[in-house]
């Protein structure tokens, strides 16, 4: 009865295994969840103050649709704090949550006869939503030995005139890898060839950089920004996931057709949540600098303890919060290891395979949990290889 093109609608298999894990631990088993891609921390209470004085204050009603000029205003001025970036607030569409910027950028530039290239392993959610808007969703490497970068000469080689669109993600989900400076300056160069082929670029995880790295935006390539699309939210930043809050950052010819798709889809951000949303641009950011300091110290753990099992390689995540451990010695496949961890060690964690057919060699591990419950998964997963 439904549309051809909505049974190519895949899901996020994040969401299915948390599933099965709350089944187990309604049914009394203990279960410590590495599979989540979520902060393990709460929104800052400076935050939850301002939607509850937004609704207080009765800011009930609709809001213009790209969002409250004050909030755009607001990102203007962080894109000038964080990343030295001048932004036009006319360009900015607020929307709810990131996936959202993603969808648009997809249903706006992909149809049949139309490519939309995409990392693999990646977001889920790029493959399926290319393929739900009619295009041919096109896989491009990214490589374990330079930390989950693409290599720009392999994207280069891909695109053709009938190439759309083009997904970048750094840092990355679910690799914690981060795009190699020198291959984008050389795809961004390579780029000029094909002038018909945009760009979006899912920098969500664009604060959570390790080891002092600052986020490279790929607004800084001034020739770019007639077909770029970035795609940033509060989820991973402030600890916002369930909040559903984003923004898009969009090129002056695409931003009226975004806004008429946000009409016609969700007419505007809720009102208070884009008031916590400002209190969170324009308050103290000293939580954001703990959070990331948490999971840099659970990376190094993390990190050090995978590579200290047999079996096991994992490369140093450079930022957001998974490892991508390399567990192909194990012999045994992706999944397998991860129905097994979660059946019978009560470990949640997802394979590398829900991230696209280049994955079957990893399984995602994140770290969004206490160093105990991670030190206590990693004893019961170094106990299980040992028993192998
Ligand atoms: N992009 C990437 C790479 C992600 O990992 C996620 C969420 O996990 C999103 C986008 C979506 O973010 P949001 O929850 O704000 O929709």
């Amino acid at each position: 009865m439904i549309s051809h093109k909505s049974t190519l609608l895949e899901t996020e298999s994040a969401f299915d295994v948390l599933a099965r894990a709350q089944t187990l631990i309604s049914n009394g088993r203990r279960i410590i969840n590495l599979g989540i891609g979520q902060p393990d921390f709460k929104t800052s209470p400076h935050i939850v103050e301002a939607a509850i004085k937004a609704l207080k204050d009765g800011h009930h009603g609709y809001t213009p649709a790209p969002g409250l000029p004050d909030l755009k205003e607001s990102l203007v001025q962080y894109y000038y704090r964080h990343f030295g970036q001048a932004v036009d607030p006319a360009n900015i569409l607020v929307v709810p949550g990131g996936k959202v910027t993603m969808a648009f950028a997809m249903m706006l530039l992909g149809e049949a006869g139309r490519d939309i290239l995409y990392p693999d392993p990646g977001f889920p959610i790029y493959r399926s939503m290319a393929a739900y808007s009619g295009a041919r969703a096109v896989p491009y490497a990214v490589h374990e030995d330079l930390g989950f970068s693409f290599k720009a000469s392999e994207i280069l080689s891909k695109v053709t005139p009938d190439t759309r669109l083009i997904i970048l993600n750094s840092p990355g989900n679910p690799t914690g890898g981060s795009n190699l400076e020198s291959e984008v300056c050389e795809l961004v160069a390579g780029l000029d060839r094909f002038p018909q082929c945009a760009v979006l670029s899912d920098e969500i995880y664009s604060r959570l950089h390790f080891d002092g790295a600052q986020h490279q935006t790929l607004l800084q390539f001034e020739g770019l920004r007639d077909r770029l699309i970035v795609l940033d939210g509060w989820s991973k930043t402030y600890a916002m996931t369930g909040w559903r809050l984003g923004w898009g950052i969009w090129p002056a010819s695409m931003i009226g057709p975004a806004t008429k798709l946000a009409i016609n889809i969700h007419s505007c951000v809720n009102a208070p949540a884009q008031f916590a949303a400002q209190a969170a641009l324009d308050g103290p950011q000293d939580a954001v600098d703990e959070m990331r300091q948490a999971f840099q110290d659970r990376r190094d753990l993390v990190h050090g303890r995978l590579n200290a099992m047999p079996g096991i390689s994992a490369a140093k995540p450079k930022g957001a919060f998974y490892a991508f451990p390399n567990i192909s010695a194990l012999g045994r496949s992706s999944k397998d290891v991860q129905d097994t961890w979660l059946q019978e060690l009560g470990i949640a964690t997802i394979a590398g395979t829900s991230f696209g057919d280049a994955g079957a060699d990893y399984i995602r591990l994140s770290f969004a949990n206490s160093l105990d419950n991670i030190t206590e998964a990693l004893d019961l997963i170094e106990a299980w290889i040992k028993e192998l």
